[in-house]
């Protein structure tokens, strides 16, 4: 059996892998590359992937850089086999995706029209995204499920947003002994709000494979990380100013807004005002409330009784552009969530526009950010490591304060990821261990302690690269 590595392989975005046994061939995530400009290139660039010659395709999550590039599959004859929230929540995620494709490619069209420059096509289409949609196939967490001959799926939780989870395949070959497969996912923050712990479920595997977004670090404490929050609350209150927020519209921006409301409540801080500045943050903000099962036991019952709803119902939804711009006309204190999440697209680029360089404007960036993003040259901003940044063209100075808040991440900092993976060599196997889903540093340092912590060697796979099992 073979597992190549298509994406996410010595960077955090695209993730994808391929499966490869005498019986059958699974891809698992199909993500999209995020960040660099020549990204839109390898995008399209589906290498060595045969859509029609998949048995089963699996989604651990519904973000972008795990699904994205699912709707370039045509010719899919497989099922796609996710947990029903990551169903629904990639739904509407990629609907959304195909819009903003086909709306760049026009831009751009009508540049290249002036100029006289031969037309573009959009990455995907919705119809490409509709022909996906009839392909998944919703499966339980915990429940096992033969994908492909010889393939046995199981989801486990991964605690990183709703419906995320952990793969676990079962394959057996003619021949040759079963072998197990774990894939982390995206791994969540132990005794965050919101979303279940992680399950520890790598025991018994042959091959884990583990992201290191943060795989340097460990965040600030919750109880540390919202008292952060309402001190940026209170002062923008004071100074009468915005709280721009870029979130991913799935699990920040509704834990954001859970936040802002418990500190209102507590009365930590102000109550001021909460737009979502995102259609789909909207629609998926929804969606929470449809999954009570899945969020973590204190706030089960507030969603069984209604008062989650209540709560998320507080943020004021902001549908159209044009609203989105009204808000720069508006004096007061306020929060603003706005996607995207890396702040390469979306309305948060305009906020950030006529923001930045006023002083008393507060930036909250609760999320990864990815090198060649706006969202990092905010981080590097944050340390003094440059002044202005590049918008639309334009270098714009930046005096807002810019909080990075890795305590309100969804991803597990460097001892969970590690705990993570410990909980793996417990069992009968010492599996090989690869680590994925991080840039070149964070990724090192995890492997020198995973290799520290349970003794086997660490593969730091690049893109292309293959593991024989
Ligand atoms: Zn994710």
């Amino acid at each position: 059996m073979r597992i190549r590595f298509l994406g996410a392989a010595g960077e955090v975005t695209g993730s994808c892998y391929l499966i490869e046994t005498t019986q059958a061939t699974v891809l698992v995530d199909c993500g999209m590359f995020q960040g660099a400009r020549s990204d839109h290139e390898r995008n399209r660039d589906l290498g060595i992937i045969r859509p029609e010659a998949l048995d089963a395709v699996v989604v651990t999550h519904a973000h972008q850089d795990h699904t994205g590039r699912l709707p370039l599959l045509r010719g899919l004859r497989a099922s796609v086999h996710a947990t029903p929230a990551t169903v629904e929540l990639s739904r509407i995620m990629l609907e959304d995706s195909a819009r903003i494709q086909e709306s760049e490619a026009d831009r751009e069209n009508r540049w290249r029209e002036r100029e006289g420059k031969p037309q573009v096509e959009p990455l995907y289409r919705r119809e490409d995204v509709d022909a996906i949609s009839a392909r998944w196939s919703g499966l339980q967490l915990g429940q096992t499920r033969e994908i492909a001959t010889g393939v046995q799926l199981r989801f486990q939780e991964a605690g990183h947003i709703l419906g995320s989870a952990s793969v676990i395949l079962d394959v057996t070959e003619q021949g040759a002994l079963p072998k197990r497969i774990v894939f982390s996912g995206d791994i969540g923050q132990h005794g965050m709000p919101f979303i279940r712990d992680p399950d520890l479920c790598a025991s018994d595997a042959d091959l884990v494979v583990c992201e290191s977004t943060y795989g340097d670090r460990d965040h600030r404490a919750s109880a540390e990380t919202f008292e952060e929050l309402a001190e940026i609350l209170r002062q923008a209150a004071w100074a009468r100013h915005k709280v721009l927020v870029p979130a991913f519209a799935v699990g920040r921006a509704q834990l954001m807004i859970h936040a802002v409301m418990e500190l209102a409540r507590e009365g930590r801080s102000p109550q001021v005002p909460v737009y979502l500045d995102s259609p789909l943050a909207v629609k998926a903000t929804k969606l929470y409330t449809s999954f009570c099962e899945l969020l973590d036991d204190e706030l089960q019952n507030a969603c069984r009784v209604g008062a989650l709803a209540r709560d998320l119902a507080i943020a004021k939804p902001v549908l159209s552009g044009a609203e989105s711009r009204e808000l720069n006309e508006l004096w007061e204190p306020m929060v603003v969530i706005a996607g995207s999440g890396m702040c390469n697209g979306g309305r948060i680029v305009h906020h950030l526009r006529h923001n930045l360089w006023r002083h008393g404007v507060q930036v909250v960036l609760p999320g990864f950010m990815a090198q060649g993003t706006l969202g990092r040259a905010l981080v590097e901003a944050s340390q003094g490591r440059r002044t202005h940044v590049r918008i639309m063209g334009q270098e714009v100075l930046v005096r807002a304060k810019i909080h990075t808040i890795g305590g309100l991440s969804a991803h597990a900092g460097k001892s969970g990821l590690l705990n993570w993976i410990a909980g793996g060599y417990q069992g009968r196997t010492k599996p090989k261990l690869a680590l994925t889903h991080g840039e070149a540093e964070p990724r090192h340092a995890l492997a020198i302690a995973a290799k520290a912590r349970v003794g086997v060697d660490v593969l730091e796979p690049m893109h292309g690269d293959t593991i024989e099992l």
